[in-house]
């Protein structure tokens, strides 16, 4: 990815590097054969397609950010976006199935877990013989994270946990899940713990099943917690850090959701594409008038812009180096251009656009997740304007 100049200054020279191209074809080849074929079916009954996630985890869908010694693939943040955003492309639901649970559920176990828990959990997870979910947002808590009421009360060998938790990905499909609770309510954020949750843990209550717009076959519940006793080695790292934790993790997903709206703005931009080609009205294909002309050109343009921001942040993170900004930005960007290229797309096939013959419909639903989930594009702007004001 990266090449030198004349004078030995590195410089990017932005072609895909040949780990990138083969998951790219990798990815591509799945979506296309096993995943398109049945996207309508799991869309309409918003059934969780467990057959394509065990494929994924054959793959190494499931686990791409892992250490190979834990049963990853052992690939870095260029390679995760490249799968997320060519799955994306053909099934956006699937995508957020993908970023949901490597970058949120195992990478809190990776990021902050220690020796015992990264061996007991990790390489299950990676192979997605267990679906990770990750339990941050609450009924009255959504942006404003920290305002959590899930509390978690040390007695003897366990912490035991009281409240609820809203549109947990995974809530119901999910073996395992990383739930944030306060261990000290007279402390605010820093009294936020974080914690590995066994789901099958007396306490641990699946609710509310979401009926959703889009993305309708990615899992999403409520969940609730009634006297949930969690054993005290499933704390991770120390008591306190859990909101601090949760904020590094979402450095690291915003990079997936890019991703995931960068894919569905390709998808949208691929069909329309075939359609001005294919579709005549006037004596002529649609391609040839100058106002489809210009959208194309707005989409194509809007989402190279995106592509390179979800990259660099990708390579910036590969390097270890902070990326709250990178990450802000990114998701900000790709998930306001996807919505833009979703309703040009649209607009584009005309009536056609309306009806479930044609992908482009679905990509106009599940699109609007991405301006949402992680922090809606407000918050995106809140953090981006904190980073450059230094406060
Ligand atoms: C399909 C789906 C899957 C999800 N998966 C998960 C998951 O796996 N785990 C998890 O923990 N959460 C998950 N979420 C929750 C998601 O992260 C939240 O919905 C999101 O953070 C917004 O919170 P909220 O819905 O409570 O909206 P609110 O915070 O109530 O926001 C409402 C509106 O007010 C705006 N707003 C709020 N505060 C400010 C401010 N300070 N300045 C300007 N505007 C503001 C918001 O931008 C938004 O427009 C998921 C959500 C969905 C829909």
């Amino acid at each position: 990815m990266v090449m030198n100049d004349m004078i030995g200054n590195p410089v990017p020279d932005f072609d895909l590097t040949e780990n990138m191209k083969m998951v790219r074809d990798v990815a591509k080849a799945f979506a296309e054969k096993e995943i398109k074929p049945v996207i309508m079916k799991y869309d309409e009954s918003q059934e969780f397609p467990l057959d394509i996630v065990k494929n994924l985890g054959e793959l190494g869908f499931m686990g791409v950010l892992v250490p190979a010694d834990l049963g990853g693939s052992g690939f870095g943040y260029l390679e995760y976006v490249t799968i997320i955003e060519e799955i994306s492309k053909i099934d956006p639901s699937v995508g957020l199935t993908i970023a949901a649970h490597n970058s949120l559920c195992t990478n809190h176990i990776l990021l902050f877990g220690n020796d015992a828990q990264k061996k007991k959990y990790i390489p299950d997870l990676a192979s997605g013989r267990k679906i990770g979910a990750w339990a941050l947002t609450e009924p009255t808590s959504g942006s404003d994270a920290g305002g959590m009421l899930t509390t978690a009360v040390r007695e003897g060998d366990y912490y035991v946990l009281n409240g609820n938790k809203n549109f947990i990905t995974h809530g119901s499909v999910g073996q395992v899940t990383v739930v944030t609770a306060l261990t000290d309510k007279s402390k605010g954020k820093k009294g936020i713990s974080a914690f590995i949750v066994e789901n099958n843990t007396p306490g641990f209550i699946v609710a509310k099943k979401e009926n959703k717009m889009g993305m309708r076959s990615s899992d999403t519940t409520a969940l609730a917690f009634d006297n949930c006793r969690v054993p005290k080695e499933n704390l991770l790292g120390e008591e306190g850090n859990g909101f601090a934790q949760a904020l590094a993790v979402l450095d690291g997903g915003r990079i997936s959701i890019s991703a995931l709206a960068l894919g569905i703005a390709q998808g949208a931009l691929d069909a329309s594409v075939k359609y001005a080609k294919e579709r005549k009205q006037f004596g002529k294909p649609i391609g040839d008038f100058q106002a489809i002309q210009w959208k194309l050109a707005d989409i194509a343009t809007h989402i190279e812009a995106a592509r390179l921001l979800t990259y660099r942040a990708a390579f910036v993170k590969n390097e270890g180096r902070h990326t709250t900004r990178e990450s802000a930005m990114a998701k900000f960007y790709a998930a306001e251009v996807a919505v833009q290229a979703t309703n040009e797309a649209v607009q584009i096939h005309g009536g056609y656009g309306f009806i479930k013959d044609f992908p482009v419909e679905k990509l106009y639903r599940d699109v609007k997740l991405v301006t949402i989930g992680e922090g809606t594009s407000e918050i995106q702007k809140l953090v981006i304007a904190r980073e450059i004001l230094e406060l």
